[in-house]
């Protein structure tokens, strides 16, 4: 199982990350399960939400919270905040092309995951994100982790899109425009309260790596990519 995650995330104790394409296309809940099942996880503590490019953030803070939302019908958000992680459970979101942010604190007991597609990125879902895990815990250092997603290399826009984002993430090659997301949501988080250097974005393009990633743009077909959050 390849799975792509932060090194700082994994020491901290949590598990999670995004898998590579070979683990099968995530719009399959049997993958997901296949994939929980291999890592010990119980898939039925992972949380699940209706993915819908919108700014909408599902917090969950104690056990509690996490049965009742396991318990009733799919909501529709874009981003996971755990104020507190109850153990033995997690949450996770499915992308081709957007990127899975990943916010956690050094010790491990607070985190959050994010889809931050270009239409979430232009709600500015990512610092929206971090300033609700932060509201609770104003002094916290927060870490953040960029997973594969389209990069500026692959994500040429037409103006009608790139006029949506500030011109500091907008790069210009051979009279065509490309979003560089990285710059956007680091700008945001930055805004939010985290230090630069605490911000990854290591460049794993899922539009140029065929080999290992789903990509929208490349292959317009409904493939996922599974990332997740877990607190063992
Ligand atoms: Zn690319």
């Amino acid at each position: 199982m390849k799975i792509y995650a932060d090194k700082r995330m994994l020491a901290v104790g949590l598990v999670g990350g995004t898998l590579s394409r070979h683990n099968g296309n995530m719009r399959e809940l049997n993958n997901q399960t296949a994939v929980y099942q291999e890592l010990g996880i119980n898939p039925r503590k992972i949380l699940h939400f209706h993915q819908t490019h919108s700014d909408t953030i599902i917090c969950v803070a104690t056990e509690q919270d996490a049965l009742q939302i396991s318990a009733r019908p799919l909501q529709d958000a874009d981003a996971w905040v755990f104020d507190s992680f109850p153990a033995q459970w997690g949450a996770a979101i499915v992308t081709a092309d957007c990127v899975p942010l990943f916010l956690w604190d050094d010790t491990g007991s607070c985190g959050a995951l994010a889809h931050c597609g270009w239409r979430g990125v232009v709600q500015s879902l990512a610092g929206k994100t971090a300033r609700g895990l932060l509201l609770n815990h104003p002094n916290l250092r927060l870490n953040a982790w960029l997973g594969p997603h389209i990069q500026a290399c692959c994500f040429e826009v037409q103006s009608d899109v790139a006029n949506q984002f500030p011109q500091s993430c907008i790069e210009h090659k051979n009279g065509k425009l490309f979003v560089n997301l990285n710059t956007e949501i680091k700008r945001q988080l930055v805004q939010a309260g985290l230090k630069e250097e605490d911000i990854k974005t290591p460049y794993y393009c899922t539009c140029g790596d065929r080999e290992n990633f789903f990509s929208w743009r490349r292959d317009h077909q409904k493939n996922l990519l599974l990332s997740f959050i877990y607190k063992p």
